[in-house]
């Protein structure tokens, strides 16, 4: 397919980080705005702020995602970064879209915004976005794994108290020295009020990373697994995957960035495909990683010799797997 047809090609996005997914110029402005010194450059400024090339310290990188972290600091600004991911996407054949963010990291360091008002101004974004494109447009709250669970408690709480305006909710950041049973009864109750549960997990390439997913879907309840790539290392995971019919969000330049893969055309998704086992193709932070979700369908293209047909099977799973309400979604998604 060539640049043009895997562009406007019809595409469902399950795992994007609405705060990562800063349009380029938007973030170039923003981060004026707030005193970094933003090179005109292109390249300068990619060095400085994206993380474009497999990462290999991670303090420069966790520097450049508190530069992103520090401009959302208005509603204002929140706002019209959610409007702009919709156009965004709409603009790259996005039909179904689900974003996820973590109230807790918006609010660091703007200690000054409530909750609720980081929301409301999300939701107004996304609001002013539906009325122009028709996009289907759902919101997942994240909790944060490397906070206390009594952080989590507030996040669910909040989900649970908004379940109106939010889709689902999710456990996010580093898995490795970070237990996710103890946010069990978190899930549990989230569950109990209908919000629907994806979990990041086996992500990293850490020995026995793929069990982790076992307790993802076992302790915690996960519908579905954001990435949960490290499974493809484990014959008896993907049957275990597979028997319990959990999606994976997968990520492939994600994944390569942050070396859970070796290369991109040593990417496991047609494997995991090939097993029988639900995948869906994501963008994870487009804004950071100085991408879109139509990078990842070229990438699987030119590294992995996807065709059309394979890119068909990846969308339908996704909008048959997405979170938002069905009619939503059909109104969208013809022949769902
Ligand atoms: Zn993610």
């Amino acid at each position: 397919m060539d640049p043009q047809a895997l562009r406007t090609l019809p595409k469902v996005e399950l795992h994007r980080h609405l705060e990562c997914s800063i349009r380029p110029s938007t973030l170039r402005e923003l981060l004026k705005l707030a005193g970094f010194d933003v090179p005109a450059d292109p390249k300068a400024f990619s060095n400085l702020y994206l993380v474009t090339e497999p990462m290999d310290d991670l303090e420069s990188v966790l520097r450049k995602f508190l530069a992103t972290q520090k401009v959302l600091s208005t509603e204002k600004i929140l706002e019209r970064i959610a409007y702009e991911a919709v156009e965004d996407a709409f603009n790259e054949g996005i039909r179904i879209l689900e974003l996820r963010y973590a109230p807790t990291f918006v609010q660091q360091g703007h200690e000054n915004l409530s909750f609720d008002q980081i929301h409301q101004a999300f939701c107004r974004g996304l609001d002013r976005a539906r009325k122009q494109f028709p996009v289907a447009v759902g919101l997942i709250a994240i909790i944060q794994r490397i906070l206390p669970v009594s952080e989590g408690k507030r996040v669910t709480d909040f989900v649970i108290a908004n379940r109106d305006t939010f889709i689902g909710i999710d456990l996010a950041d580093n898995e490795v020295g970070f237990d996710s049973k103890p946010f069990a009864p978190l899930f549990e109750k989230a569950r109990a009020a209908g919000v629907h549960v994806t979990i990041h997990s086996g992500e990293a390439d850490v020995p026995g990373s793929s069990n982790f997913v076992r307790d993802a879907i076992e302790i915690l309840g996960a519908e579905r697994i954001g990435h949960g790539v490290q499974i493809y290392q484990s014959p008896e995971m993907i049957d275990f995957v597979k028997s319990k019919r959990v999606p994976l969000e997968l990520c492939p330049t994600s994944n390569w960035l942050t070396h859970a893969v070796k290369s991109l055309s040593q990417h496991p998704i047609r494997q995991l495909m090939e097993a029988g086992v639900d995948v869906t193709l994501n963008s994870d932070d487009p804004g950071v990683f100085g991408i879109d979700l139509t990078n990842e369908y070229q990438v699987l293209q030119s590294h992995l010799n996807f065709t059309e047909r394979e890119f068909k099977k990846l969308n339908d799973t996704a909008a048959r797997v997405s979170f938002i309400p069905l009619k939503d979604r059909q109104a969208v998604w013809p022949g769902l």
